[in-house]
């Protein structure tokens, strides 16, 4: 009898927070069993040669968005994939009833069954969701989505208040299908959420996420730049500047500090709002607060993001922004790296700006990016790395330490990373049903080169290997309990 189902051999295994060790990991069950030197490969019934390679916990991509365009358990089979492309083993994604993902309103009690039904058997990765509570009846099924549902993360989006850039309407109205969606629905999401993280916090972290743009401010800003007739993304940048992201993010944190909510500030993309996060979180530390920048807006800008097809909200920025979300993340600032993904044809972006569908895929290079671009080029520790994609997001949202680190009794998920292995991105090698991106042509050194989810291959050499055998996350996720992943 072999004692590991499965063993790494050779690697250099980045355990957050602690530091990276030369040791053999060696799983059984789907469970992290031990890390230890001299595995001999009898005693494992597979074995994975990671000589010469980093071995990290698979990364927590903690913003993603199943089905906002396509149907959602065909969109988590192909986006899943090209997430392991990346070393990701976990996605939480969002889900918000209104316009796009399943197109209609109601009651979450019917509409997040249906949701869990689409994905589940479809997904390569675990997974789970973050809800956006978008009308007045929802927010009395906050108690129960967080204590039935197993959902310890919602979301508010400050600029769906007064505005709708991508449909016909401009009314916000046909966005969200809820007539009450503005400060005073957030004032009364953060207090559910707050009494629910007062309640239950010490079980797992209870938050709300943030999408900082101010509706007033976008409203003048669009028109003075189409009315100027501007053009491309830098057109976009100004029709929704740094600004507009500040002056919402200082009513959210305002408005948290009234209720006490813990809050998580979304893609942040400017320097001007990166430095305006970083001093709410000296201003009030008494407050939970993390911070969340985005792969794009920090690989690309407006000249480089390839035109209407980088068009994203917030939108890429200058090189200053670009430098400024770079040395916040050196500097510690920065909790989060996410991609963010919203898998979105080139058809659907089209010629017209304003027209072109918000969003883009990127979850393929959580993982690469931060290895070529921060720990070669920048000197961040691979340990940082790790905490970046994958502990960090872990802890905020509830899955730490099953999900998020490398030591006995975590889940299994890990990602054997080639750090010299370089190679360009085209869609092709992302492995998602998307068919452009706006980081083609960039060339990355540090690509995984297995990924394991649950102690089983599921990525190696270019290639997906396994079933989509993800499961649904239903946190708080705890260490020496099998049942959580019952939830569906
Ligand atoms: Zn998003």
């Amino acid at each position: 009898m072999t004692r590991y189902d499965l063993a790494v051999l050779g690697g250099h295994v980045v355990i957050p927070y602690v530091g990276v060790v030369r040791t053999d990991v060696g799983v059984r069950a789907g469970r992290i069993a031990a890390l230890v030197e001299g595995i001999a490969p009898h005693e494992a019934g597979s074995v994975v040669d990671a000589r010469g390679c980093l071995v990290l916990p698979g990364a927590v991509d903690s913003h993603f968005h199943l089905g906002i365009y396509r149907d959602l358990g065909e969109d988590a089979e192909s986006e899943t994939r090209s997430a392991l492309v990346g070393g990701v083993t976990t996605v939480l994604s969002y889900f918000r009833t209104g316009r796009h993902y399943l197109n209609r309103s109601g009651p979450y009690r019917e509409i997040y069954p249906e949701v869990l039904a689409a994905v589940r058997g479809r997904a390569y990765t675990d997974y789970g969701f973050h809800i956006a509570i978008m009308t007045e009846a929802q927010l009395d099924e906050v108690d129960w989505l967080v204590a039935e549902q197993g959902v310890t993360s919602f979301k508010y989006y400050m600029f769906y208040k007064g505005l709708n850039l991508t449909a016909d309407s401009t009314r916000a109205s046909d966005y969200t299908l809820t007539d009450s969606y503005d400060l005073g629905h957030l004032f009364l999401l953060m207090e559910r959420v707050a009494a629910q993280a007062q309640r239950r916090g010490r079980e797992g972290r209870i938050s709300l996420s943030l999408h900082c743009e101010h509706a007033e401010l976008l409203r003048v800003f669009i028109e003075q730049v189409r009315r100027a007739g501007l053009r491309g993304l830098e057109a976009y940048h100004r029709a929704r500047p740094p600004l507009s992201e500040r002056l919402s993010l200082a009513e959210a944190v305002l408005l948290a500090d009234a209720t006490h909510c813990p809050i998580n500030l979304l893609h942040l993309s400017s320097r001007e709002v990166m430095e305006a996060a970083i001093a709410a979180k000296r201003g009030y530390p008494h407050l939970d607060i993390r911070l969340e920048t985005t792969v794009h807006h920090l690989a690309l800008t407006y000249e480089s993001a390839g035109g209407v097809r980088g068009k994203v909200n917030p939108p890429i920025r200058t090189e200053d922004d670009r430098q400024a979300l770079w040395e916040a993340v050196l500097r510690g600032e920065v909790d989060t790296v996410v991609s963010d993904h919203a898998c979105c044809f080139e058809e659907e972006k089209g010629e017209d700006l304003w027209r072109a569908l918000p969003g883009f895929g990127g979850t393929a290079l959580l993982y690469p990016y931060l290895i070529s671009e921060g720990l070669h080029r920048r000197g961040l520790p691979a340990t940082r790395v790790a905490e970046l994609a994958s502990a960090n997001s872990a802890r905020a949202f509830g899955l730490y330490p099953r999900k998020g680190t490398l030591t006995p009794g975590a889940d299994a998920d890990l990602t054997v990373v080639d750090p010299d292995r370089e190679q360009e991105v085209h869609p092709e090698v992302l492995l998602s049903a998307q068919d452009f991106t706006p980081f083609a042509g960039m060339r990355l050194r540090g690509w995984p080169v297995y990924t394991i989810r649950g102690g089983e291959l599921a990525f190696a050499n270019g290639q997906v290997v396994g079933h989509p055998a993800g499961r649904y996350l239903h946190r708080p996720l705890r260490v020496g309990r099998e049942a959580e992943h019952g939830g569906a």
